[in-house]
């Protein structure tokens, strides 16, 4: 039998305290693990798109989580041209998968 553990995912501290467990907290960083992805995503300055074609139009849909918060921000399901520039203009580099 093995122990419950949970490992961070930003120190990669391995616990095994059960309130960490539960809580899915790292007593390290002192911040919990969700926290610790969403800072990773953002900061993650890498957007992924694929190119579809469909009726007669080149679609750009969203790959990456980066990619999905945009379309929600624009509430849209593909990205238009001129959301793609202003991605870029905030610093993030489009990639076309
Ligand atoms: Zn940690």
């Amino acid at each position: 039998m093995t122990e419950p553990s949970i490992t961070c995912p930003k120190c990669l501290r391995t616990s095994y305290n059960i309130n960490d467990v539960k809580h899915q907290y790292c007593g390290a960083c002192h911040e919990f693990h969700d926290v610790i992805r969403a800072e990773f995503i953002m900061n993650n300055k890498t957007i992924q798109v694929t190119k579809k074609k469909a009726m007669g139009k080149m679609l750009t849909y969203p790959e990456c989580a980066n990619a999905h918060i945009f379309a929600r921000m624009v509430r849209a399901t593909t990205l238009s041209p001129r959301n793609l520039k202003l991605i870029e203009e905030l610093g993030y580099k489009v990639e076309v998968k």
